[in-house]
């Protein structure tokens, strides 16, 4: 089993989030320090710790990770647009070794990234 992070004790509710949408495959809550108007992270309920940790098996789980992310970012009003982040391993700037998938929005975002 993978290492028990923050988001794990999120998911179980022992440490408070702002949630806005939770399934029996996800749950997607408000980032502590927002980068953007609108910033939620969606996370998958099961452990996996990275996106280069997914297997054939995940398949259907990230589309239904992205699906959810497209659903909030048309409940959240972003008609103008949004980004979708998933920050991998060390280069990637990874801090959470908790899969999770930025939703950002609400403003007109800068390209490239850092
Ligand atoms: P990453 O750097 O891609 O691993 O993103 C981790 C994100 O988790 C950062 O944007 C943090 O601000 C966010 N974060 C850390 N702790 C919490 C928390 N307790 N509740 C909500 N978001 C958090």
């Amino acid at each position: 089993m993978p290492e028990d992070t923050l988001f794990s004790k999120i998911i179980r509710k022992e440490i408070p989030a702002d949630i806005v949408y939770e399934d029996d495959q996800c749950l997607a809550f408000r980032d502590i320090a927002p980068q953007a108007p609108t910033h939620i992270l969606v996370i998958p309920k099961k452990p996996l710790p990275k996106l280069s940790d997914a297997q054939a098996e995940d398949k259907a789980l990230l589309g239904h990770l992205l699906f959810v992310v497209s659903d909030i970012a048309r409940e959240q009003q972003l008609e103008k647009g949004y980004r979708v982040v998933i920050n991998t391993g060390e280069d990637g700037g990874q801090t959470v070794f908790h899969l999770h998938l930025h939703l950002l929005g609400g403003r007109a975002l800068g390209w490239p990234p850092g």
